[in-house]
């Protein structure tokens, strides 16, 4: 992942994604914007007490920054579940301005309509980007741990075989900057729903009081199981908390954090 800054806006291109020109893959950093104060600046969410002008703002900024097209962006209300949705061209713009409109209830996307964005916003939790260079076709997952712990990676990997027939050995995925093991403190009833759904518990779980857990390599894991090669899986390694000088994070922010977007389309 490389960053970049476009005007002021920053953000990171996940290039392992884009073999070719052929596809947009990014997530923003908090560098750009016009929030302020503990969401300053390029807060992308609604749901944390900015103000919606800002929020708009900071989302047309972005746009232009990776050029896309605002009316074309898709976004759903997020819910740590696992379902993963297939969209298309009756769904562009959907909760770009106005978050009433978002697809209700969703944590993963997939579509293979170019130039259709799909878009979600993050603060700790796991951004999960998916190519499928052959159909061509991309997808987005959300993971906390709840969606970590529902395997959502393995679901939107199986919708996007499912759907477009892709090969999940085939896939391209990025794992974006998220909270790190560093900083991510859990208790034992999220370490054991955790551990349950990886095939390495050990490399998930930092064995200290409390339990410590990688995320990540948790989504690496998982997407691995799914058949995604490892090769194909870029790590970003970026911990969210540790760097609240780049990024937003909820837990090192005590809960008064913006959100970062994650977007992927097909050029
Ligand atoms: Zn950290």
């Amino acid at each position: 992942m490389k960053r970049c800054q476009v005007g002021e806006v920053a953000f990171y291109t996940i290039d392992e994604l884009a073999a070719g020109p052929g596809v947009v893959a990014a997530v923003s950093t908090r560098h750009g914007g016009v929030s302020t104060g503990p969401l300053a600046s390029l807060n992308l969410g609604f749901n944390c007490g900015d103000e919606p002008a800002h929020v708009r703002a900071n989302r047309y900024r972005l746009c232009c920054a990776l050029g896309l097209e605002p009316h074309r962006i898709v976004c759903a209300r997020q819910v740590h579940g696992t379902v993963v949705r297939l969209v298309g061209e009756e769904s562009a713009g959907a909760g770009f301005g106005d978050p009433a409109a978002a697809l209700s209830a969703v944590d993963g996307l997939v579509t293979d309509q170019r130039g259709l964005a799909l878009w979600l916003v993050f603060a700790d939790c796991v951004p999960i980007l998916a190519f499928d260079p052959d159909r061509p076709a991309v997808g987005i997952a959300h993971a906390g741990w709840r969606g970590t712990a529902g395997r959502i990676a393995a679901a939107l990997v199986a919708t996007m075989a499912s759907t477009f027939g892709s090969r999940p050995e085939c896939l391209r995925v990025a794992i974006g900057p998220c909270i790190g093991p560093c900083c991510y403190a859990v208790g034992e009833e999220v370490a054991a729903v955790v551990s349950a759904a990886v095939s390495d518990p050990s490399r998930v779980l930092v064995a200290a009081t409390p339990y410590r857990l990688d995320l990540g390599e948790a989504n690496r894991q998982i997407l691995v199981a799914a058949g995604v090669a490892p090769a194909h899986i870029a790590l970003s390694g970026q911990c969210t908390a540790c760097r609240v000088d780049e990024f937003y994070s909820h837990r090192a922010q005590g809960g008064c954090a913006g959100r970062m977007a994650a977007v992927v389309a097909i050029r």
